[in-house]
């Protein structure tokens, strides 16, 4: 198999604006060629400009899928909370649906009506006192989910105000260290964010921090299930408790939204006696990630509302569904379906038990990893893995010196671990930490590699030997 080489040299000639070597036209490629036979190396991807003619497909798909390598491997990636390991049966799936656009509810009623399923099903996971008059829809992600869950209360809360004869015009929300996409929607969506430092030893907000920063202009606050720098829960019944006492003081009813782009899938398997949901009567919608510890594939997200009342109607848009009306709401217009059905397999393929065994065993292993970790001697673990996701977080203490978890981070690179380190957010900017996610897909075995490839990176850099690679080969 070759490519027609002439062709692509040509294109690289016109982009480069240099005589490319000398080009050939070539036949038609046969299956019996070998990409890698010519010692020329065959084609080239262009970079700035589209090729002029067509390709042979399975060479050009060896040469993006061979480029795509250096991406690194996904599940060495630490960092992320999202889905990075699937089953062949979700895969299937995801090849049928390629086609299924999920705001078609026309044409593609079926898969409508299993987005529809998995909002009840996740309205009667998170408690919702009545799920059948639940709303809720899939979103791409957390992010889509927040900005929907936002825009609903600002638009309750200027209903209320223009009502009441108040002005309208300065709303805030109020929240801990939130994800960025929070920052986004208030930039968006023209709202003050009103983002509490964190507190001295807090991983979140703290309930007593919302009576300075609340009032008659605030449209909810935040908590976040699994905030995302350190992986810790903000207690959503405490600060919907100091709420109550605000609103017994002063009369503002302050509606909570829980950011549970994580813990939104945790919690209800691991610490089911938690109390964060619709149980919270002053929670009014919840947002979560089915790409996280959801498992379904990158591309999805969910928002449910405790109620069809707290979801203003003129967000709402209809679109023609079977002859009738199917509300939407969504920032979104087109959106694969194939993400949504992965859910719903997921749903039903590992039912409330499977998803307790794999969050539990992901849980298991992130409890291992915090106690090696804090046995290995310079660190302080800032979340162990117990109560909330599973993670554990640490940071250096405070005595020590000789190098930074930057340092830290860049060894464990070399082989190929991506363990990211950053500043938590004000006012703990002055604390570095790292931060682990233990997955559906990554289990004791890998994180005992990694604990190995710890100890070697502490060697060398408490040894003054940074230069050679974490490589065990290298040991003699
Ligand atoms: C990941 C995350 C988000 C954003 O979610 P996406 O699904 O990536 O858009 C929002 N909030 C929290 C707490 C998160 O962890």
């Amino acid at each position: 198999m070759a490519l027609h080489r002439s062709e692509w040299d040509k294109s690289e000639r016109d982009q480069n604006g240099v005589q490319a070597g000398a080009g050939e036209w070539r036949d038609a490629p046969s299956a019996y060629d070998d990409l890698f036979a010519e010692p020329s190396g065959n084609g080239v991807l262009t970079k700035a400009r589209m090729p002029d003619r067509m390709a042979d497909p399975r060479a050009v798909f060896q040469l993006v899928r061979s480029e795509l390598l250096l991406d690194g491997n996904a599940s060495q990636n630490l960092a992320t909370f999202c889905t990075t390991w699937a089953e062949d049966e979700v895969r299937r799936l995801m090849d049928v649906c390629l086609d299924k656009n999920m705001i078609d509810k026309d044409e593609y009623p079926q898969t409508a009506e299993i987005e529809a399923r998995c909002v009840r099903i996740l309205a009667d996971l998170w408690n919702s006192p009545a799920e059948a008059a639940t709303v809720g829809c899939s979103t791409t992600g957390s992010s889509e989910a927040a900005m929907l869950g936002g825009l609903a209360m600002k638009w309750r809360w200027r209903k209320r105000r223009e009502a009441e004869g108040r002005p309208a015009g300065k709303p805030n929300l109020v929240c801990g260290p939130v994800q960025i996409c929070w920052e986004k929607f208030a930039r968006y969506f023209d709202v003050e964010l009103r983002q509490i430092p964190l507190e001295d030893g807090a991983t979140g907000l703290r309930p007593h921090q919302l009576a300075d920063h609340v009032d008659e202009n605030t449209i909810g606050v935040v908590a976040i299930l699994g905030v995302t720098f350190t992986c810790d829960y903000e207690p959503v019944a405490e600060l919907s408790a100091a709420l109550d006492r605000i609103q017994a003081d002063t009369g503002l009813d302050v509606p909570i939204h829980v950011d549970a782009a994580s813990g939104g899938f945790v919690a209800p398997f691991l610490q089911p006696d938690l109390v964060w949901d619709f149980r919270v009567e002053r929670v009014v919608s919840i947002n979560a990630s089915g790409h996280k510890y959801g498992l379904a594939p990158l591309g999805v997200g969910w928002a449910i509302w405790r109620d069809a009342a707290e979801l203003p109607e003129d967000l709402v848009f209809d679109v023609d569904y079977l002859g009738g009306d199917m509300p939407t709401f969504a920032l979104n217009f087109s959106r694969p379906g194939g993400e949504v059905v992965a859910q719903y397999y997921l749903f039903q393929r590992l039912g409330r038990e499977g998803y307790r065994r794999v969050q539990q065993a992901c849980a298991d292993t992130a409890r291992w990893l915090g106690e090696q970790i804090a046995s290995l001697g310079p660190f302080e673990l800032l979340y162990d893995g117990r109560g909330a996701l599973p993670a554990v977080s640490y940071k250096l203490k405070d005595d020590h010196s000789g190098f930074t978890l930057y340092d830290l981070t860049e060894q464990l690179r070399v082989r190929g671990w991506q363990v990211p380190s950053y500043p938590l957010p004000a006012h703990r900017d002055g604390t570095v930490i790292q931060r682990v996610l233990i997955r559906h897909g990554i289990g004791r075995d890998e994180a005992s590699l990694l604990v190995d490839d710890m100890k070697r990176c502490l060697d060398r850099l408490s040894g003054g030997t940074t230069g050679a690679p974490a490589h065990p080969s290298f040991h003699h």
